[in-house]
Order: C-alpha cells, then structure tokens, then sequence
C-alpha cells in the first residue's frame, strides 16, 4: 500500500466518524490517531453538542482516546492524525502539545482553520517545523465533507447553537456544488 493509499483509507475512516458525529447532532467532524508503524490507535468525533462541550472537537477526542500512546517516548514525533476538517486553532494548539507529526485533512477550513495560518505566521516555529501537513489531497472526499457541513447548516437547531459559518468555504473554486 502506498503512502497515499494508506491516507486515502485512514481519511475514509476519519470520514465515517464524522457521519456518526451527523448522526448525533453535533458538528459533522471526525478524527483517527495512526501510530508510527501505521496502526490505528483511536478515533474521535466531534461531540460539541452531544456532550455538552465546546472543546470536545474531533481531534482532541482522538488524542483523549489514545490513553497514554501519545506520552510514550517511543511515540513522540512519529504519529498521524486524520481529520475531516482543517483543525481549528485549539486543535492545532493540541497535535503540537501531543508531539503528533504529520496532520492530514479532508477539507480546508477559511473560517476557523489554524494550522495553515500557525505556519504561514511562523508561530510556535520550534515546534510547527516538526509537523508536517497533507490538505485536501482527495477532491471525492472533500466534496463529501462539504455535503454534511451543508446538511449540518442546514438541520441544525438554530435555538440551541452559536453562528457557524459555512460561507466562503469551497472545495475548488470551479466547483460550483461545493462552493459558496
Ligand atoms: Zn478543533
């Protein structure tokens, strides 16, 4: 299996959270945790609104399911995480802390994406520079990840959630079904 193959299937699997996250009425976004010999460790999913939790993203999730894994010393630096968005400035505050090295996402994130905007402002450098990323390698996928943020927008309790914007958000700009 190639490198790609493998991120294609991790990413799938990313993606099936998210649909379960859909399912539990809360922000359509999952993660999974892939350890130094390609072994999936855990996965996670947005649990915002079902737990009650505005820090519960899918990335923190996944580092919270993976126990102990990630503070192994053997484990620094050699971990992957999968996750269906670009992860906001919290997660990305989180895979740094977790010595995580390589993010790979679904689907770009204009509004609240912090990883690409950490890097391009070369904050937290020391450590930035030991993360790698791969974004939005899979147009099928990222098209799908868009469809159940629009879902989402769409059937959501407008009483019970803050302003979420899916606006601007676009897979390619030639894309006229996923761009806004
Ligand atoms: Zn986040």
């Amino acid at each position: 299996m190639t490198q790609l193959e493998m991120d294609r299937m991790y990413l799938e699997l990313a993606l099936e959270e998210a649909k379960q996250a859909a399912k539990e009425n809360t922000f359509p976004i999952g993660a999974v945790l892939v350890g130094p010999n390609h072994e999936l460790i855990s996965k996670g999913r947005n649990k915002v609104y079902s737990f009650h939790d505005a820090t519960a993203h899918a990335e923190i999730d996944a580092i919270r399911e993976s126990g102990n894994f990630l503070l192994l010393d053997e484990n620094r630096y050699k971990c992957t995480i999968y996750t269906t968005v670009e992860p906001c400035p919290m997660c990305t505050g989180a895979i740094l802390f977790a010595n995580i090295t390589r993010v790979v996402w679904i689907l770009n994130d204009p509004n609240f994406g912090g990883f690409r905007s950490f890097k391009e402002a070369n904050l937290f450098e020391k450590k930035l520079t030991k993360v790698s990323m791969l974004a939005q390698p899979f147009e099928d996928l990222a098209i799908a990840q868009c469809e159940l943020m629009e879902n989402w927008e769409k059937n959501r309790n407008r009483n019970n959630v803050w302003e979420y914007s899916t606006e601007n958000r676009s897979v390619t700009t030639d894309d006229s079904k996923c761009s806004k």
